[in-house]
């Protein structure tokens, strides 16, 4: 189930990409009421493995998130995240570039940011800002960001190389539905604060995102680093779908718990 649902919604390095032709409320044929529970259920597993991977303390497993303003990303961390021993898992939230990081190239902040061995990164955006936002705002020119899918694609593969599983998820919501929860944010003195005018600016260039989005999906989602494109309009589905993706990766990973290297029956703790 679990890997017919990954090779549907996983982007094709060589087919044309159309999001405007992938549903975004697609709930994959689950009825809410008999997956309830679910979700916890998943949950639970991925915190039963993520133990073992920090016990074996050779792999690492990074997981992108990438999205449109109000496609859940934040949400998701809090959903799908929290049964995690937070001890292991590193979250990152990438914020415009200030300060030393605008010292340095773009993977500089990001690879400092890679999880160590036994570790879950999860990353709230990501180095593919680097190519979305200098296209869509005309940053740089196309000769400086073009360049920066095959960095990207090679920086994935060496992650890859010396031990890192890669996941990419791009939370797919449609236009609708990014209004109302940018209305419902802005109405909600909780949650106004969260609210930043670049939300609708970027809102207003909708299709110039659309068109970046696709390219750099396609352009960078490899057999080593693939990227998921998940119907992001209703909660649930969207945690539910990711949630089971990850802890498939999880399993197929396999860590193992290390063997005591002596008789532990021999030893006696004394009293
Ligand atoms: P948010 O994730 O909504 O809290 O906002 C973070 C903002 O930082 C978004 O508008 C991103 O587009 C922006 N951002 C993150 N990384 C970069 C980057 N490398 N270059 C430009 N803008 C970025
Ligand atoms: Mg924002």
């Amino acid at each position: 189930m679990t890997t017919s649902m990954m090779a549907k919604f996983r982007v094709s390095a060589t087919k044309p990409l159309q999001l405007s032709a992938i549903a975004t409320d697609d709930d994959l044929g689950w009825d809410k009421s008999s997956q309830k529970g679910e979700l916890e259920k998943v949950v639970g597993e991925m915190a039963f493995e993520q133990h073992r991977l920090m016990a074996e303390a050779k792999q690492s497993l990074l997981i992108v998130l990438q999205g449109r303003d109000a496609s859940g990303k934040d949400g998701l961390v809090r959903h799908v995240m929290t049964g995690m021993n937070p001890a292991g898992v590193r979250v990152t939230s990438f914020k415009v570039p200030a300060g030393i990081e605008k010292q340095h190239d773009y993977l500089w902040r990001c690879h400092d940011s890679c999880p160590a061995r036994g570790e879950v990164g999860v990353w709230n955006r990501s180095h593919y800002e680097d190519i979305l936002v200098p296209r869509v705002k005309n940053l740089v020119g196309e000769e400086v960001w073009k360049k920066r899918y095959r960095h990207i694609r090679d920086f994935e593969q060496m992650l890859v190389d010396e031990g890192t599983r890669v996941l990419k998820f791009y939370l797919h919501v449609s236009h609708d539905v990014q209004r109302q929860r940018l209305q419902k944010r802005i109405d909600n003195p909780e949650r106004s604060w969260k609210h930043d005018p670049s939300d609708l600016s970027d809102r207003e260039i909708w299709p110039k995102y659309e068109a970046a989005y696709e390219d750099v999906l396609r352009e960078t989602s490899r057999p080593h680093a693939p990227w998921y494109v998940i119907p992001a309009d209703v909660k649930w589905v969207r945690d539910l779908a990711v949630a089971k993706i990850i802890l498939k990766t999880l399993q197929e990973m396999d860590p193992k718990v290390p063997v005591p290297s002596k008789d532990l029956k021999k030893i006696i703790v004394p009293e």
